[in-house]
């Protein structure tokens, strides 16, 4: 699909910047947020927001986030079905996504949990949500909700994993050996970027029978930097 608008017009530029920095001021320096984007061209289905949701997000820089949603909408082919679309759409009609703070937090992994919270409900209230992963565009049960949570903690950056003391946990099938390493231990090996997806792949067999291993991701609790020994019995998440 072509570009949409090229360049962008002075006018939308201006509304997207003094948008990114209205919603912005709601947000102190160094906290993550969860947002939403709605879309006043149609009603909310609780009829209590001025416009019905069309996405949940989480950022640790709101405003240059907004920007970039904008920017992807606007000055880049858009995929058919997609939030951008649905932005462009918006913009045509002579109105403007809104964008409203849902959150604060102080970790990005709680931010990253608190977004699929946010969107189950908003799912729930009758929402149509654009987001791509499973939790964020459909409505699911706890159980498997819970699943995916814990999934998705494995896409933290070691420096993200670091600040919410996350550590990944690796535990043998047969004879339940296991370790717990804390990120921050990870970090002068792997680099700030590399997530716990990555980590994991480097960290498959036992050593002590070669069986496969299990990962986990904890958090908190009295996690030592690198605990190993006899099988534990309180298994973990
Ligand atoms: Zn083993």
């Amino acid at each position: 699909m072509a570009k949409v608008l090229s360049p962008m017009p002075v006018g939308i530029r201006a509304q997207i910047e003094a948008m990114a920095l209205e919603v912005a001021e709601l947000v102190p320096d160094a906290a993550y947020a969860n947002y939403m984007i709605l879309d006043p061209t149609r009603s909310d289905p609780t009829g209590i927001l001025p416009g019905t949701p069309i996405y949940v997000g989480q950022s640790g820089c709101v405003a240059r986030r907004i920007k970039s949603h904008m920017r992807q909408a606007l000055m880049q082919s858009v995929r058919r079905g997609s939030l951008y679309e649905r932005i462009v759409a918006i913009v045509r009609a002579g109105a403007m996504p809104i964008f409203r703070v849902l959150q604060l937090h102080s970790t990005r992994l709680e931010s990253v949990r608190g977004e699929t919270i946010w969107a189950q409900r908003l799912l729930r209230d009758g929402a149509c949500l654009y987001n791509r992963w499973p939790e964020q565009s459909r409505v699911m049960a706890d159980k498997e909700l819970a699943r995916r949570q814990r999934r998705r903690l494995f896409d933290l950056s070691l420096a993200e994993a670091s600040e919410a003391g996350a550590a990944l946990q690796a535990r043998c099938c047969r004879d339940g050996w296991h370790v717990a390493i804390g990120a921050e231990h990870l970090l002068p090996r792997f680099g700030k970027l590399v997530t716990f997806h990555a980590v994991r792949r480097t960290l498959r067999e036992c050593p002590q029978c070669g069986g496969r291993l299990r990962h986990a991701i904890v958090i908190e609790g009295a996690i030592s930097p690198v605990s190993t020994g006899a099988p534990d019995r309180n298994a973990g998440p």
